[in-house]
């Protein structure tokens, strides 16, 4: 099966492992998500914070969310949702001044349960070392000092953001490993692992709502979704950054109508729950910074967020 990836950034020349070189240009961060939109709605603010500062961020985006929904039957169609879809996510993607997106080609898989999951194409269905051979080599070409991903509950479960959990903690740790060939770069050890998050408490929340997107989930699965609030220990607050982060979302047009996560919330709420974002940092089996000295603890001191009411 070929996957098309697309093309390698220039290659820096040979560094230390783990050591930042004099370049001028700080290291670039990679965000690793599965769905066009999942940038946006978890991490836009904290992208536009950190291009702000001048840190590269590339964007490595496993699907085009092929089975997202269609807002607006004047979008797009079945048959061209990938395509519009991977057009609102660079245009998305502008707004917080990031322009280096490689989509690995899979197919989105749909919800849980649903008869996408079943096609060959999607992206659980590829063998889980393919997708972390790729990730890799994007890891070892891109040489970032910090990887941003989901966490094992993928947000809210979802199975393309379980997956690419699993394959991207995995990539980290190959992307390292000098006995791993991946075709492209040398070992490259990063130097800071965060799984975006969402408050468990904030879903909850959310699912109250008689009109929630969790509404129909049973309450023994919701208490499953997001992060507990104890375990989250970087967030960064983007309350300044917010209109850029509701351009990027917007961006999404085929993602943004009605039964959206943000639909019929109070404008207060949205307004709450679009300030601040919310990252939990992994152990790595290598000698790491100290917490807040990566990009994303810095901008998390540096915006002094204290921690959700
Ligand atoms: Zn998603």
């Amino acid at each position: 099966m070929s996957i098309p990836i697309a093309t390698a950034a220039t290659a820096t020349p040979p560094a230390a492992v783990g050591v930042p070189t004099e370049d001028v240009t700080p290291a670039p961060v990679l965000f690793a998500y599965a769905h066009p939109d999942d940038e946006a709605f978890g991490s836009a603010g904290s992208i536009a914070l950190l291009t702000g500062r001048g840190v590269p961020v590339v964007l490595v985006c496993a699907t085009r969310g092929e089975a997202g929904e269609i807002s607006d039957p004047r979008l797009a169609t079945r048959e061209t949702i990938g395509a519009v879809r991977e057009a609102e996510l660079r245009a998305a993607m502008a707004v917080v001044g990031v322009a280096d997106i490689r989509l690995l080609g899979y197919r989105d898989s749909g919800m849980a349960g649903t008869a996408e999951n079943d096609d060959p194409r999607a992206f659980v269905n590829a063998p889980l070392p393919e997708v972390v051979a790729q990730l890799a080599a994007q890891i070892r070409a891109v040489r970032p000092t910090t990887v941003v991903t989901f966490g094992a509950d993928g947000i809210y479960g979802h199975p393309d953001h379980i997956y690419t959990y699993r394959a991207t903690a995995a990539a980290v740790e190959v992307a390292a490993d000098p006995d791993q060939p991946t075709g492209l770069g040398e070992p490259w050890r990063v130097d800071a692992l965060y799984f975006n998050a969402i408050p468990r408490e904030r879903i909850e929340a959310m699912a109250e709502r008689s009109d929630g997107p969790f509404r129909s989930m049973p309450p023994e699965e919701r208490a499953k979704l997001g992060t507990p609030e104890a375990e989250i220990d970087t967030i960064v607050d983007v309350a300044d950054l917010r209109e850029r982060k509701v351009r990027a979302i917007r961006a999404h047009q085929t993602q943004v109508g009605e039964g959206g996560p943000m639909a019929n919330l109070p404008p207060e709420q949205v307004a709450q729950f679009l300030s601040r974002e919310f990252f939990r940092r992994a152990p790595l089996p290598w000698e790491v910074s100290a917490p807040g000295q990566d990009p994303l603890g810095v901008l998390a001191q540096e915006t002094a967020a204290v921690p959700a009411d």
